[in-house]
């Protein structure tokens, strides 16, 4: 077993503290790797409060992980001791059903292993997350990091960035298309970049008047304050494509009310109450509410390869781990730039 040492919630309650636990020790397809960076994802507030119901205490989050290789494993072909490397919000996955077949192993018949409160397939165990110094995995489910990238501001594509990658390719978002983003948080931050790198033009929503110059500065043609009817009316059946990031419960009708006919507005944000929309707002345009869940290994490697060349990392403020229950807090007065990232180190 490895010794590991991190910051973990005790009950729904508790704020996160110092916590001592074990990770099984690297098998021949593993490595073990030191972690340096972790992201602070709302999941990981969603989890550590037991929001979505089913959190197991206690309860390590993170899933937003760059690190050293430390160990591999005898059958581990691409990673040697000293590599960075980096692990998402999966770790494992049945391996054989279609869609792990197809390189999605987030939509795993069996279901996905969460990199935390999950069962471990290969011991049992609870998994623990990144709040954490290091991190065992099956090498299928760790990836390599482009040597140009900060490596602080990798962290959060693990997540938010493959989050949002994967939906905006999938609805093939690009060059003369309108697309919306809701809400300019970790995950949104990242919507915009991809979706101006992809060459559509970005409307950016927010509830946050003071982060309109932050959008403009990020890749946004327009930015409109969703509480302004008017500016919202502006723009009335006039977009190909809407992600919605948001962390919080709100109504979809006055976006669903954006789009052209036949459109889609995709949902990544995981607010604790079901959306609330009028079927009214899907019938007068054949409009269809969709959903995204991260995205598979492949596409998750060629997200971080695209961002190595393309020169994306996310827009993070760094922090000591003590400092996580003030982010969380922060999180939730929409009051993130736009990702908090954990530096490791501070761990002692
Ligand atoms: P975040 O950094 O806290 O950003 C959420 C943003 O939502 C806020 O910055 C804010 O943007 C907007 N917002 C917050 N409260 C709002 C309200 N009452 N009304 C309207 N907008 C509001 O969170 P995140 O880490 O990006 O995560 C966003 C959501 O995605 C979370 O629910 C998370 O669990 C989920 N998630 C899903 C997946 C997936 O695979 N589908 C993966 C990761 C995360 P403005 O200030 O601009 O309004
Ligand atoms: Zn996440």
């Amino acid at each position: 077993m490895l010794s590991c040492k991190g910051f973990g919630a005790t009950s729904a309650q508790s704020p996160l503290a110092p916590i001592s636990f074990s990770r099984r020790s690297p098998g021949p397809r593993d490595i073990a790797v030191d972690i340096l960076y972790c992201g602070v994802c709302h999941t990981d507030l969603h989890q550590a409060r037991n929001e979505w119901n089913g959190s197991r205490y206690p309860l390590v989050p993170g899933h937003e992980i760059v690190g050293r290789v430390t160990a591999a494993g005898s059958d581990v072909t691409r990673f040697k001791p000293g590599q960075i490397a980096a692990v998402g919000v999966i770790i494992d996955s049945c391996r054989k059903c279609d869609s792990c077949l197809a390189g999605e192993e987030c939509y795993c018949i069996e279901g996905p292993t969460d990199t935390y409160n999950a069962v471990d397939r290969v011991d049992g165990s609870i998994t623990q997350g990144g709040y954490s110094n290091n991190y065992v995995v099956d090498e299928r489910f760790a990836h390599t990091v482009p040597e140009n990238l900060s490596l602080p501001g990798v962290a959060p594509l693990l997540c938010a960035g493959i989050t949002t990658y994967s939906p905006l390719r999938h609805w093939k978002v690009g060059p003369g298309m309108k697309v919306g983003i809701i809400g300019l948080g970790g995950l949104g931050h990242m919507a915009l970049k991809f979706a101006h790198s992809f060459g559509a033009h970005v409307v950016q929503f927010t509830t946050s008047p003071r982060k309109r110059e932050d959008a403009m500065r990020l890749g946004a043609d327009e930015v409109v304050v969703s509480t302004d009817a008017a500016a919202m009316q502006a723009h009335a059946k006039s977009f190909d494509f809407i992600l919605d990031a948001v962390s919080a419960n709100h109504s979809l009708d006055p976006y669903l009310a954006l789009l052209k006919r036949d459109r889609t507005m995709t949902l990544v944000g995981l607010p604790e109450q079901p959306p609330q929309f009028s079927v009214f707002s899907l019938i007068t345009k054949r409009a269809s509410v969709a959903g995204s869940m991260i995205g598979g290994m492949i596409e998750t490697q060629e997200m971080l390869d695209y961002c190595g060349q393309h020169n994306i990392t996310a827009d993070v403020e760094v922090i000591p781990m003590q400092k996580i229950n003030e982010a969380f807090e922060r999180l939730l007065r929409q009051d993130v730039k736009y990702r908090f990232v954990i530096d490791m180190s501070s761990l002692g």
